[in-house]
């Protein structure tokens, strides 16, 4: 590794609503180097372990999951938001800040012969990725890893996600 990943990620303010200091990763995968790499890292951490599917969330986890997938020499699952594919579906409800919203991936595209490796760009709460692991378990395939480009330690997801035995990894909080 040569880059300072961190510092290819950029802070904004205010967004998506005033008090919220928001993480960008798009300054990060503007960078051919620093996006290759941050894929890299994640990969490297997952190779020759029996992995089957790399499950990316909706939408940031789309663009570095179908990186590390394609590392890793594996398929890509999808984990969309409601209504949005095409055959049938089962999914997870998690809770909002105000409400509930819902994950969904194809029910007939996991099953208990499958390893699965939940990848999205950032952990905060944790309910997003503790959702996705639960979706992926109820199809009986194991889902005990979870990727993050960045953790956010103060919030507590990742400690969340360990209580649920899912071992976590960042490459920056
Ligand atoms: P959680 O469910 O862990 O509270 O929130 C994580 C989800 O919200 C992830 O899917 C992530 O993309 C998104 N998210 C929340 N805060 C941020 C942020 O500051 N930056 C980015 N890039 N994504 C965020």
């Amino acid at each position: 590794m040569s880059l300072d990943l961190k510092s290819l990620v950029r802070t904004i303010p205010d967004y998506p609503k005033p008090g919220i200091l928001f993480r960008d990763i798009t300054t990060l995968i503007e960078h051919p180097e620093g996006f290759k790499e941050s894929v890299e890292a994640i990969a490297a951490g997952y190779r020759g372990q029996g992995f089957t599917h790399v499950a990316g969330i909706e939408a940031r986890g789309f663009i570095f999951g179908a990186g590390v997938a394609i590392a890793l020499g594996v398929g890509f699952v999808p984990v969309r938001k409601r209504g949005k594919l095409p055959g049938t579906t089962i999914g997870q409800n998690y809770a909002l800040e105000y409400g509930v919203d819902t994950i969904e991936i194809h029910a007939d595209v996991l099953d208990e012969n499958h390893k699965v490796l939940v990848v999205d760009d950032l952990i905060a709460t944790g309910g997003t990725a503790i959702a996705a692991v639960g979706l992926i378990r109820r199809t009986g395939a194991s889902c005990d890893h979870a990727a993050f480009v960045i953790d956010l330690p103060d919030l507590g997801g990742a400690a969340k996600l360990k209580a649920e035995q899912v071992e976590v990894s960042a490459l920056m909080a």
